[in-house]
Formats: structure tokens, C-alpha cells, sequence
């Protein structure tokens, strides 16, 4: 008989599947004179931002969350395709259902990424990494696109290793090699460290995950607070935050500190962009419904403030969030001082009913 404590001592197999350029293969996938060239997902227009690019427009340096100006600028050849969340909502699910085949434990991060605990599984397969390697065929098979894959012990590890290999590969990290691949990691590709924790661990001298692991429990809280026992484990490779499948959220929420200060409309509402694709991407994922939209500003001076809106019914797409946090962030400019952060949040979550479409599976 095994206990939960038990459970909690034993070395987990987690794996984490993250969709290679997702939307952008998507778009290729659908539209033959899209691929071999670079896409990019997103309006072209002057305020817009790139949602997702092919990996033929990344070699320009175009990059998710860029400014389409920019995009253009660096590809001058891009080619910009509106995005068509139905279809990309449509494919979640069927890989949804292809994880669901071999373990109950999932929890998805956003339309193309989730984190699996395979420790036990469905199928009974000791190998973690043959599991990895099955999933990606079969949904390569149902899908036509390709994934990566991470394997380790921990999310933060199995996390990192999914980059390793990308795309359409995978990559293991075991509790022998973890503490060294850690080490190696620039601080700036942990999962968790934003471009402006990167930049204060900079100013701090801490580069590397080697560096991070010479500072103590108590300087890591004092400089980063909350966050400071987690930077204090992952240097360590240690992470011990469980897969979730049905975590039960009040909110949703993301950030952003900028490298310069805000002070007028238009990069505010850029800058929010990003963020709004990603708390939606995480409803979406999760089936989730939220009524009220949160902005939170911060200040040059570190004054805070946020303003709400509320509605009846639960927010229908992405069209409305943009929407309502337009109307939130046009009142406060110009603003009486930079703005240095922009946070975005939804709250009044419930379970949306989930319309499970006929899936079918061609193997
Ligand atoms: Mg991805």
C-alpha cells in the first residue's frame, strides 16, 4: 500500500510538449504557398504584434511579441497572415485527447504547451522518454505538425529541456545531469526570469546558473522576494511544484516591466498586447470563462494603481479583452509620470462548457 507521502519522496518522469512555431505551422500546414517562407502570425498594421513566426522568419530575427514594424523591418519579405484562434483551439484538443491517453496528470500552460506527469501512467510504460517519443509521433501523425519534448525529473527542468532539441526533437534531463545543466544556463532562459529580473540579476552579477547558486537563501529573498526560494531551488535543479490538472485559479494574470519607460497610447496598448494574447491563451487552454478584466499600471515613482471592468457575461474572444482593456488605458494618458510596468489580470473565472468536438484520429 503506498501512501501519499510515499508518492511525494518518489522521482518523478514529467515531460513537457510544447508545439514547434505553432501558429505559424498551423498557417503552413493549411496554406502550401505559405511554407518554406517566412510567416508571421499577426496584423501588419502599424500597431500590431507578431503572435507566432515561422522558423524561415525567425532566421531574420523575427521574434513572438515584436512589434510588426519592427518584423518588417528586419524581413523585409514577411509574410503576415491573420490569426484563426478556432483552428488553433481545434488542434489543442486533439492533442488534449492524445496526452489524456496516457496520463490524467496535464496541465497546459496555453494552447501548445503542457506538462505531463508520467510517473504513473496509463499505459504502464516505464520509460519516460519513449513516452515523449510516441506522443510527438502521434501527433505528428494526427495533426501534421511537429512538436519538442523536455524529460526530467521536475517542470522547471523538463521545461528548459524541451528547448534543447527544437524543433520537432526532444531532450532528457536526468537528476544525474540536472544540477550541471543548470549551472551552464544562462540566467536569461530560465522559465521565470523575465527580461527585467534578468537584467536586475545582471546589475547583480549573476549570469549564470552557477551564479545564481553562490548567492544565499537570504540575498535571493532580499533582492528578488517571493521569488527568491524558487531562483535558490531551480540553481540547485530542485523544483518541486506538483503537475496540476485541475487547478483551481481565482485569476489569471501576466506582467510586463519595460526596458524603457511608457509615456504615451500607443506603446502601452503594444506593450499590452502580448500579455492579452497570453491570459487569453491560458483560458482558452484550460476551458476557462472570466467577467472581470484587471489593469494594473505601475509608475516610474512605484506607485500603483488599477482599474476594473466587470461584465454579465463571460468574456466570448479575444476581440472583447482587447476591448475592454483598450477602454481601461485610454483614461490614464497621458500619464503623469513614465509607466514602468504594465500588468494585465482575469478574475471571476468559472468552467466554461466544454463543447467537445467529434474527434477523429487517423491512425
Ligand atoms: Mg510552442
Amino acid at each position: 500500500m503506498m501512501t501519499d507521502e510515499d508518492n511525494r519522496e518518489r522521482p518523478r518522469k514529467i515531460v513537457h510538449v510544447d508545439m514547434d512555431a505553432f501558429y505559424a505551422s498551423v498557417e503552413q500546414r493549411d496554406n502550401p504557398e505559405l511554407r518554406g517562407v517566412p510567416v508571421a502570425v499577426g496584423s501588419p498594421a502599424a500597431r500590431g504584434v507578431v503572435a507566432a513566426a515561422s522558423y524561415e522568419a525567425r532566421k531574420f530575427g523575427v521574434h513572438s511579441a515584436m512589434p510588426s514594424v519592427t518584423a518588417q523591418r528586419k524581413c523585409p519579405d514577411l509574410i503576415f497572415v491573420k490569426p484563426r484562434f478556432d483552428v488553433y483551439k481545434a488542434v489543442s484538443l486533439q492533442i488534449r485527447a492524445i496526452f489524456a491517453e496516457y496520463t490524467p496528470m496535464i496541465e497546459p500552460l496555453s494552447l501548445d504547451e503542457a506538462y505531463l506527469d508520467v510517473t504513473e501512467n496509463l499505459k504502464g510504460m516505464e520509460i519516460a522518454t519513449e513516452i515523449a517519443a510516441e506522443i510527438r509521433a502521434r501527433i505528428k501523425a494526427t495533426t501534421g505538425l511537429t512538436a519538442s519534448a523536455g524529460i526530467s525529473y521536475n517542470k522547471f527542468l523538463a521545461k528548459m529541456a524541451s528547448d534543447q532539441n527544437k524543433p520537432d526533437g526532444q531532450f532528457v534531463i536526468t537528476p544525474k545531469n540536472g544540477p550541471a545543466f543548470v549551472e551552464r544556463l544562462p540566467v536569461k532562459k530560465f522559465h521565470g526570469v523575465g527580461p527585467a529580473t534578468a537584467e536586475k540579476m545582471h546589475r547583480l552579477g549573476i549570469e549564470t546558473g552557477a551564479d545564481l547558486k553562490e548567492r544565499t537563501l537570504d540575498f535571493l529573498v532580499e533582492h528578488f522576494g517571493k521569488s527568491g526560494p524558487y531562483f535558490y531551488g531551480i540553481a540547485r535543479g530542485i523544483d518541486n511544484r506538483q503537475v496540476r490538472p485541475d487547478r483551481v485559479r481565482k485569476s489569471v494574470g501576466a506582467e510586463d516591466t519595460f526596458s524603457q519607460d511608457i509615456h504615451s497610447f500607443e506603446p502601452a496598448r503594444e506593450g499590452l498586447q502580448p500579455l492579452i494574447e497570453k491570459v487569453w491563451g491560458y483560458c482558452e487552454a484550460n476551458e476557462i470563462g472570466a467577467k472581470t478584466v484587471t489593469l494594473k499600471v505601475k509608475y516610474a515613482d512605484f506607485s500603483q494603481i488599477t482599474r476594473s471592468k466587470t461584465v454579465l457575461v463571460p468574456l466570448q474572444g479575444i476581440g472583447d479583452l482587447e476591448e475592454i482593456v483598450a477602454m481601461l488605458l485610454v483614461p490614464l494618458f497621458p500619464p503623469r509620470k513614465g509607466i514602468r510596468l504594465l500588468g494585465l489580470s482575469l478574475s471571476s473565472l468559472e468552467p466554461r462548457r466544454s463543447e467537445m468536438p467529434q474527434l477523429r484520429f487517423s491512425l
